[in-house]
This record gives C-alpha cells, structure tokens and sequence, in this order.
C-alpha cells in the first residue's frame, strides 16, 4: 500500500494508472475509520481495480463552533486498518496543500443542500462539495463510493457532480449499524456509555417508521409525529429536525412512496451532533 501526501504525485499518479487502464476506485474520508468506512472499501474492491482512500479531516465543512479541532486523527490506526482491508493507495494531503493562503474558490450547490442540514449547518455541503470535487481532480475515480447513512451528502455530491459533469459515477453504499442498530459513525467515540444508551432511541425510531410504512401508514406527518413523541421520552436529546423527504431532491413530500421517500433524523445527545436515516 503507497501513502501519499502530495498533491502532484497524487495527480500523476492517477494519471498513469488511467493510462495502464486501472479501474480506480475511490472512497474519500475524513479518517477515524470504522466497518463504516470500511464497508465501502470493500464494495470499491469489488468494483474497481485500483482502489484510493483519502484520509483528511476537512477544515471548511466545520461551522465555527463546530468540532473541527477535537475531530478524531487516528492516522496511524487507520493506514493499518486501511492495508488489511487490500486498499491501494492512501492520500493524506496536508491542510496547507488543500487550502493554501489565499485559497479562494468554493462550489455551492444551492437546492439539494439547502434543507436540513443545510439550514442547521450552513457551510457544510459547500465545503464538503468543494473538498470532494477537488479530491475528484486529484485522484480522477471511475467510481466513487459514498455512504448512506449521510443520505443528503450523497445526493448533494451526485447532483455536483451531474451538474459540473464529473466523470465520475457516484456509487451510494448501505449504512452499516452496530448489533443493536446505531449507525456507525466517527463521532460515536464522543458518547458516554449514559448518551450511547440514549443515542439508540434514534435508529429504534426509525425503525418503528419503516415498520408502520410497511404496515399501511403513507402519510409523511404522521410518521415525523411518531418519531418525535419517541426521540422525546429522552432526557438528553433534543431533536435538530425530523423530515420526510425525496431521497434525490431531499426536499419535504406529504406521502411517502416506496424506495424513493427516505425519513432523516438530526439530533442532538447532549452536546453531540448525530444524523442517522431510512428509507421507507
Ligand atoms: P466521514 O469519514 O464521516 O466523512 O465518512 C466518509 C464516508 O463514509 C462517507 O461517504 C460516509 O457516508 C461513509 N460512512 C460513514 N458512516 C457510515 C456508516 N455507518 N455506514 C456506511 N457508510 C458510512
């Protein structure tokens, strides 16, 4: 496995691996890697013949009172993880390298990313936009492998990338759960055992959506109805938003339709952020 930290042997590097015809597969990240994570490597190695991970904890995705600086960095544990699981190359550029002084240019995506956590979050999707469209450049992916447990990323990122015409076919991934049904997440490091408790209460929820939706229930506020009354029997949540929404346009539908309605969850567990969704 190669780590590389520099932006022009990235480039060239990708380069010569589209000449000799490699199939690459990428799976950006910001580290701290999980099954998650590793999941989607796995689903590249399937896919691709060359595959890439970045690793880089990306500065202008974080609002400012945001948990930018205590962010896990495990790099270490994760170019283990990252060698075990067969990937190819690992990329870690530096933050100076990324955004260097006077860095000015930014890609904003202003109707998929402009619900949701794009009310509560106001910079996130333009700089997760513009860091993956950068790391788009530099590694140039034939396939690049996304997770749904962020499900507006992704469709932010694939409408980007339709829009700005990426050649690169973006491949959306299950999310992966612990036994007992939490979304896996980096930020999951930050729970005590009390929070991770209360934390279930997210996923429990939804799933008790998917099961009323496959009971018969088709109405989009009853389902937000149910999902709130559960998350609030919680001393230490308090809920961000509860949608139901257009899994492509991620904007707000009245009745849900199998496959294409998913119902997002943002909540906080104490003074943690976490997302987590289903789709319906
Ligand atoms: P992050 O390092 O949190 O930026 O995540 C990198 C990629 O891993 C993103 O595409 C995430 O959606 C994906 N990811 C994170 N958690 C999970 C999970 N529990 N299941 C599947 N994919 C995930």
């Amino acid at each position: 496995m190669q780590v590389i930290e520099s932006i022009e042997k990235m480039q060239s590097m990708a380069i010569s691996l589209r000449l000799e015809g490699h199939l690459i597969g990428f799976v950006p990240t910001m580290g701290c890697l999980h099954q998650g994570h590793l999941s989607l490597i796995d689903r590249a190695k399937n896919s691709s013949d060359k595959v890439i991970v970045s690793i880089f904890v990306n500065p202008t995705q974080f609002g400012p009172n945001e948990d930018f600086d205590r962010y896990p960095r495990l790099l270490k544990e994760d170019l283990k993880l990252c060698e075990e699981a067969g990937v190819d190359i690992v990329f870690c550029p530096s933050m100076n390298d990324m955004y260097p002084e006077g860095y000015s240019t930014y890609v904003d995506e202003v109707f998929v990313g402009k619900d949701l956590c794009g009310i509560s979050r106001p910079n996130f999707f333009r700089g997760v936009s513009t860091i993956c469209v950068k790391l788009f450049n530099l590694v140039r992916p034939d396939f690049s492998y996304f997770g749904k447990k962020d499900a507006q990323q992704c469709a932010v990122i694939k409408k980007v990338v339709n829009d700005l015409n990426i050649a690169t076919e973006i491949i959306e991934c299950e999310t992966v759960r612990e036994p007992d049904g939490l979304a896996m997440s980096s930020r999951n490091r930050y729970l005590t055992e009390a929070q991770r408790a209360d934390a279930l209460a997210i996923s429990k929820a939804l799933f008790h959506a998917k099961d009323m939706v496959a009971n018969g229930a088709d109405n989009a506020d009853r389902i937000i109805a149910e999902i709130t009354h559960e998350l609030a029997k919680f001393r230490r949540i308090r809920i961000i938003y509860v949608q139901v929404v257009d899994s492509v346009s991620m904007k707000a539908v009245r009745t849900i339709l199998p496959k294409k309605t998913i119902v997002c969850v943002a909540a906080w567990v104490d003074e943690v952020r976490l997302i987590d969704n289903i789709e319906l």
